[in-house]
């Protein structure tokens, strides 16, 4: 079978290598849609600080046709799975916690492989029981399951902004802001307008806006040539916002948000700054206004499950997301138009 090795920036391999064998406790699953992450979009680019060889590829979508004598799981031969294959070893101090999304092993080679990586990017995955989550969609194999696979395979972003979408207490009616409107500001509004909130959306970016209607903000603001916090108060009483989720943007972003905020609220930084540096708060305001600063950092083994619920029963639409589909191994290409300001997702089929 053939697989993709990242060996360096702008440097992708396809190998040919044997097909996995499998242990008792995997399934084997025909890869059938990879979306083309930013975790391996910052491989390609060699904007990582991690070393090469690295096997991409950690969104998949594909078709069980193997499963393993021991492997505890619902999935049958023939069966549409999504993976997760970012690894939790199920038995650290975090895992214990119930915090399997900061388990210290998620980066480790996959069983049986020397080199680091989810390893997504091939024709077929060896994949832990427990990485494994099916669907009913039934096999039709026509235009419709290949759109439905795409979609599917975008459930780990999706069971990531789950985490931090779901987790401020909010109210209906409820007013909160999203700074940002690529993909994860996008899933942030999907899944908050199923709150009952009025969500405000900060971009600067005009496609980027008009996304962010069909998505479910009730209204954009350009931060760059509006205030932020004077839109939100005029729409909250003057109280402002019940909770931000910051997805971009950088630290002047963040330094805005705070000026808008309600007491009680909640800021949420589901995205990382780069370059890093500090933000200026005053600790007062946190004392005074009650407010809570946290994260969100990837997902667990339950919010994949309601990923997987979401996408499978259309609740949330992965599809306007799919900027492009590429069939593999055209894996240059793919990679180029990943990189590109113009697309959200781009998809390699196999
Ligand atoms: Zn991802
Ligand atoms: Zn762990």
């Amino acid at each position: 079978m053939k697989t993709t090795v990242f060996t360096g920036p702008q440097k992708l391999e396809i190998h040919d290598v044997a097909r996995p064998e499998l242990l008792p406790s995997q399934v084997l699953v025909k890869t059938r849609a990879v979306g083309l992450c930013t975790l391996e979009q910052r491989f390609y680019k060699g904007s990582s600080p991690d070393s090469y060889p690295f096997l991409g590829g950690h969104e998949v979508a594909g078709e069980v046709v193997e499963v393993g004598s021991r492997a505890v799981t619902r999935a049958r031969v023939g069966d549409v799975v999504c993976l997760a294959l970012l690894t939790r070893c199920g038995t650290c101090y975090y895992c214990r916690r119930g915090m399997d999304n900061l388990c210290i092993h998620n980066m480790e080679s996959r069983i049986g492989e020397q080199t680091p990586g989810p390893a997504g990017l091939s024709e077929y995955v060896a994949a832990e029981d427990y990485q494994v989550y099916t669907t009913d969609l039934p096999p039709t194999y026509d235009a419709d399951w290949e759109c439905r696979l795409c979609e599917l395979a975008l459930a780990e972003p999706v069971a990531c902004v789950i985490r931090s979408a779901q987790t401020p207490p909010l109210h209906f009616g409820d007013l909160v802001v999203v700074q940002g409107a690529g993909i994860m500001g996008l899933l942030h509004a999907q899944l908050l307008k199923q709150r009952g909130v009025r969500i405000v959306m900060a971009e600067p970016d005009l496609r980027r806006q008009e996304m962010a209607l069909q998505a479910g903000a009730d209204w954009v603001v350009d931060p760059l040539h509006k205030n932020l916090s004077d839109f939100v108060r005029e729409r909250s009483d003057g109280y402002g916002a019940n909770a931000v989720f910051f997805t971009a943007g950088g630290a002047p972003a963040i330094e805005q948000a705070l000026q808008g905020m309600a007491k009680g609220a909640w800021l949420c930084l589901y995205g990382s700054v780069h370059p890093k540096g500090p933000i200026q708060i005053d600790p007062n305001l946190i004392h005074y206004n009650e407010w809570v600063v946290t994260g969100s950092f990837s997902h667990t083994n339950s919010s994949f499950q309601q990923a997987v619920a979401l996408i499978a029963s259309r609740k949330v639409d992965t599809g306007m997301f799919v900027s492009e589909r590429v069939a593999f191994p055209q894996v240059d290409y793919a990679f180029e138009r990943a990189i590109s300001p113009d697309t959200y997702r781009v998809v390699m089929t196999f």
